[in-house]
């Protein structure tokens, strides 16, 4: 995206977000005014700084943007509203945000969507810390290290290491990739079955919901080592699918989109179930997050290629 409809962009969210305070100032109570005025008027002045940025470079209008973004959460999270937080839409909030690219070498690690004991008993507390902040920081660092490396590469023109950087770049990406999708397809109110169209889909494709789990469960504990079970939209085919990935970038089918994905590399379980690996599984199924799966599948099936 070029500068200029960055900041167009940019106007548009701060004009959101104003008009979002609004609403919020006169949801909350009288002594958290304070800090949401404040707020706004950090905002404000972003606002007016958009018109007048020709020294500031997109890297740092992106950061400012992001800094009172994360303010804005810290001050939402700490408000006592008249009504529920989470039947307020946020939805223009974070647009902006997911606009933007990801920079060279700038992924980050997401924060988990709930609190690290939320999945407890079925996943412990100690392991989610463990999975995401380690286990899943060092995919996101190894992947930008991999990206700058390839950008040096591209820059003094010199590939004589590019097959240990294409398959870190793979490993690590696939890494943080489907972490990011594994918390987000997890949620303490989890379990049960999905409704609608992909339920349908899943009895046209298995035959039966009871089919589909146990096929997906059989694949997970069958992965050889280290790997994932993954069930996938197949946009050539039109129909869902069940596959195994052997440590992360191991996938042997590709233009999918992965949709329930189930991490059962060791550090997922071994702090509680050690090498039950099928005892986690079991216990997974109740903190699926079908809610997250299908808006997931509702994106992806747009995409549909001509059927061969
Ligand atoms: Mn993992």
């Amino acid at each position: 995206m070029n500068k200029e409809s960055y900041v167009d962009q940019m106007k548009q969210w701060t004009e959101d977000l104003l008009k979002q305070q609004e609403t919020f100032i006169d949801l909350c109570d009288q002594r958290e005014h304070d800090k949401l005025a404040a707020w706004k008027e950090r905002v404000e002045k972003f606002r007016d700084s958009l018109n007048d940025i020709e020294d500031i470079e997109g890297e740092q209008l992106k950061k400012m943007a992001e800094d009172l973004y994360l303010e804005g959460e810290q001050v939402y999270t700490g408000i006592s509203f008249t009504q529920p937080f989470n039947e307020l839409d946020l939805g223009e909030v974070q647009f902006a945000e997911r606009q933007m690219a990801v920079p060279i070498g700038q992924h980050k690690l997401p924060p988990l969507p709930y609190p690290y004991n939320a999945l407890e008993p079925h996943i412990d507390q100690k392991t989610m810390r463990l999975h995401h902040d380690k286990h899943h920081r060092s995919y996101v660092e190894g992947l930008n290290k991999a990206e700058k490396a390839l950008q040096q590469a591209r820059l003094v023109n010199d590939y004589q290491l590019i097959k240990h950087w294409e398959r870190e770049l793979a490993f690590h990406g696939a890494g943080h990739y489907l972490h990011t999708i594994f918390w987000e397809i997890m949620c303490p109110e989890g379990g049960g079955k999905p409704s609608g169209e992909l339920l349908q889909e899943i009895n046209d494709a298995f035959g039966s919901f009871a089919q589909f789990q146990k096929q997906f469960s059989e694949a997970a504990k069958a992965v050889e080592g280290s790997g994932w079970a993954i069930l996938v939209w197949a946009p050539r085919a039109h129909r869902l699918e069940i596959l195994q990935a052997e440590k992360h970038q191991n996938l042997s089918q590709w233009d999918v989109i992965p949709l329930l994905v189930l991490d059962v590399w060791e550090h997922a379980y071994y702090l509680k179930h050690q090498n039950n690996r099928a005892g986690y599984v079991e216990a997974w199924w109740n903190v699926v997050c079908w809610k997250q799966v299908t808006k997931r599948f509702n994106e992806a099936k747009k995409l549909k290629w001509k059927p061969y």
